[in-house]
């Protein structure tokens, strides 16, 4: 299938006074045409970063230090600022987590919209007025013609998150990177906004990254899935491959706490203990290995390998890499 971005190597850190803190450290993953990849991980594990760093939006102290973002012919990394605002927020669009911030108080949602299309469209006021009406329904907010009207705080947080999904999509991107889109919101709410956001991606064929701590989330929206830990990617495959054939003990670990979809009252859930590294100071070997139930010596001296356990599927564990390829996925019994 066509890759539509293609991260290489990535590196990225922040430079405070109390040193470089390495986010995201050799991170590389594409980006199908069409699908919904999911980016999983606890807060820190460098999903965020990652997103921003396509964006190229790291602000003060953010530096991408090392790799590519390869997004058609082109590597976002090397590209003049001046080119790629032509890029973000178009080609490639970003909703956030809480749309209240994202959003201007004091100008009507309608407008707010309307100038994402002025900035990067030749459209007249009526054409794009238009648009904003066909977005809005699009989303399905009821009564756009009454709604444009309307300023962010008239709005409830899912009917806001909306709008930001509608602005979004204003100029069609091709890539749609949803940062914890649904996480401020009840789980009714969670729900229509995920249904709306499968539904556009089926009708509109873009792509998109989707970043949540839910793996609940993932099982619902996305076909493949990327795990993060400490700023690195520790396991990465199909839906089905993490779910059923999980080859991490951090995946392991994010699976336990994740409540069962059938409501069994015998499963308990639990939290991994422990916390994760401090990229001030990165591990020198696997960023699990403090917490890690099956860790041995070598697991905080060296750095895991990348082992590939089908086309799909990969995973960063020393105690992969030497179990005999008969029974390569240890973990496999586990879950
Ligand atoms: Fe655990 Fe070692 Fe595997 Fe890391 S490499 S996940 S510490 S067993
Ligand atoms: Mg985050």
């Amino acid at each position: 299938m066509e890759n539509v971005l293609e991260i290489d190597d990535l590196h990225t850190s922040f430079f405070t006074r109390h040193g470089e803190v390495q986010a995201v450290r050799g991170v590389s993953f594409s980006l199908a045409k069409g699908e919904i990849l999911g980016v999983v991980g606890e807060s820190g594990s460098g999903k965020s970063v990652t997103a921003m760093s396509v964006m190229q939006l790291l602000g003060r102290g953010g530096k991408i230090t090392g790799g590519s973002v390869r997004f058609g012919d082109t590597d976002l990394v090397t590209l003049p600022e001046e080119q790629l605002r032509d890029v973000r927020g178009a080609r490639i669009s970003m909703v956030f987590q809480d749309p209240m911030s994202s959003l201007n108080p004091l100008i009507t949602v309608g407008k707010q919209v309307q100038e994402m299309l002025d900035t990067h469209t030749q459209l007249s006021k009526a054409e794009a007025k238009a648009r904003v009406l066909e977005l809005f329904a699009l989303v399905r907010i009821p009564e756009p013609e009454r709604r444009y009207d309307s300023y962010p705080h008239e709005f409830s947080g899912g009917m806001r998150q909306r709008v930001m999904i509608a602005m979004a999509l204003a100029c069609d991107p091709e890539v749609l990177i949803a940062d914890e889109p649904t996480t401020a919101l009840d789980v009714t709410i969670q729900d229509q906004i995920l249904r709306i956001l499968r539904r556009l991606q089926a009708e509109l064929g873009m792509s998109v990254v989707f970043i949540t701590h839910d793996l609940g989330v993932v099982a619902e929206l996305c076909s493949r899935v990327i795990v993060m830990y400490g700023g690195t990617i520790v396991e990465e495959g199909t839906l089905d491959e993490i779910f059923t054939h999980t080859a991490h003990p951090y995946t392991l670990g994010l699976l336990k706490s994740v409540p069962r979809i059938d409501g069994d009252r015998g499963h308990r859930l639990e939290s991994i203990p422990g916390s994760p590294p401090d990229l001030l100071d990165p591990p020198k070997g696997c960023p699990f290995a403090a917490r890690c139930e099956f860790a041995r010596n070598i697991c905080s001296e060296t750095p895991p390998p990348e082992v590939r356990l089908s086309e799909t599927h990969t995973s960063r564990c020393h105690l992969l890499a030497q179990a005999a390829p008969s029974e390569n996925n240890p973990f496999a019994e586990m879950r």
